[in-house]
């Protein structure tokens, strides 16, 4: 016992060098910009105050960022997506996994689940002994389900998911920005240095040092944070993006999707004041997320209500998300409809397939 323990106390301490290497490189570029090129280097005064406005800005956005992406806890999954104690029991004293998922379909009835895996059973995770929300994936290094989890990031030390990704997304435009604020202004020192324009002072090392780790920084932030927007335009996590999730009509990669000003509004909130702020403004609870069938928006339930078969009700339609998305705790009648729709689970009719196929391309 006590070996493990100091064991996984040694792996803590270690995964945070990368956030302390990352700091150290932060002071001394702070040191470097305002003391070593703004103090002893630029020569005039008006440059010199200019410099530092945009530099504090950029820095204080940028450390605020970087501070609430790593010391936001991940969030995890809500008390009822365990299974009741009873049942617990019986799953795990169960052997055989068709009835481990039998007892799983009967606990899931009451939750809002769109997704499975790929054999199409029910998302649950042994180690932490919950039912996995749509989205929501376990992460070995945190040891937790982590709801809409992206990745885990060593350079933050944390699990980028739900609770943080905007403070995330932040993190890289205004270490991007302070990058190129940096690389753009050292530029003209940088080269006066190398024509012997300037003294040859201690100060000229940390030019040279701040111009090339800035143009570094910039060059590696810069693809990661244009595939970190095209993600959010996508609504797609980094997992998504590897492994398209499965709904009951099959996997699709756009299946959170819902057009690319909603999907933005899902990060970053509806208000645009807040957008670039690193204060959470995410839209949901990380439960339960509208799948492009399931929007508010009037139209799109219409299209998709006047694609299914007109003798059959909205919500007798198996497999159809928009009776489930108005309660994240389905009524009665539904629960009904859900138990019954699992018992025939594999016996859908092709109709009943393709009505759910049309109305996924018609959006495309
Ligand atoms: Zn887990
Ligand atoms: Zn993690």
């Amino acid at each position: 016992m006590a070996p493990t323990h100091v064991l996984r106390c040694c792996q803590r301490s270690l995964a945070w060098i990368p956030v302390i290497f990352i700091a150290l490189v932060v002071c001394w570029s702070y040191y470097a910009y305002v003391v070593e090129l703004c103090v002893f280097t630029i020569p005039s005064i008006g440059e010199q105050i200019v410099y530092m406005i945009f530099f504090h800005l950029f820095f204080i956005m940028f450390v605020w960022s970087y501070w609430k992406t790593i010391f936001t806890h991940p969030a995890n999954p809500s008390k009822e997506f365990c299974l009741p104690k009873p049942e617990k029991e019986r799953y795990e004293k169960e052997e055989r996994p068709e009835n481990q998922q039998e007892i799983l379909w009967r606990a899931a009835t009451s939750l809002p689940l769109y997704t499975r895996t790929g054999a199409g059973a029910i998302r649950y995770c042994d180690r932490c002994q919950v039912i996995k929300p749509d989205r929501c994936h376990h992460c070995s290094a945190c040891d937790m389900c982590v709801l809409k989890m992206d990745h885990h990031c060593p350079w933050v030390n944390n699990c980028v998911g739900f609770s943080n990704y905007k403070f995330f997304i932040l993190f890289l435009a205004y270490s991007l920005l302070y990058c190129l604020f940096i690389a753009a202004t050292v530029l003209q020192y940088f080269i006066k240095f190398w024509t012997n324009e300037l003294p040859d002072t201690h100060a000229k090392f940390h030019v040279l040092f701040l111009f090339f780790v800035a143009a570094m920084f910039c060059i590696s932030i810069l693809s990661l944070f244009s595939y970190h927007l095209w993600l959010v335009g996508k609504n797609r996590s980094t997992i998504e993006a590897f492994r398209a999730p499965v709904f009951r009509a099959g996997s699709d990669k756009n299946g959170f999707s819902l057009g690319f000003r909603k999907n933005i509004a899902q990060v970053f909130g509806d208000q645009k004041k807040y957008w670039l702020l690193p204060i959470f403004t995410s839209q949901g609870d990380g439960l339960l997320f509208p799948t492009r069938l399931v929007s508010a928006d009037v139209e799109q339930q219409a299209t998709v209500t006047l694609q299914q078969e007109p003798s059959k009700s909205v919500v007798d339609v198996p497999g159809s998300p928009v009776s489930e998305s108005q309660n994240r705790l389905l009524s009665s009648k539904q629960k009904t409809n859900n138990i019954a729709e699992h018992q025939e689970n594999n016996s859908h009719t092709p109709a009943e397939s393709e009505t759910i196929t049309i109305s996924i391309e018609s959006e495309s």
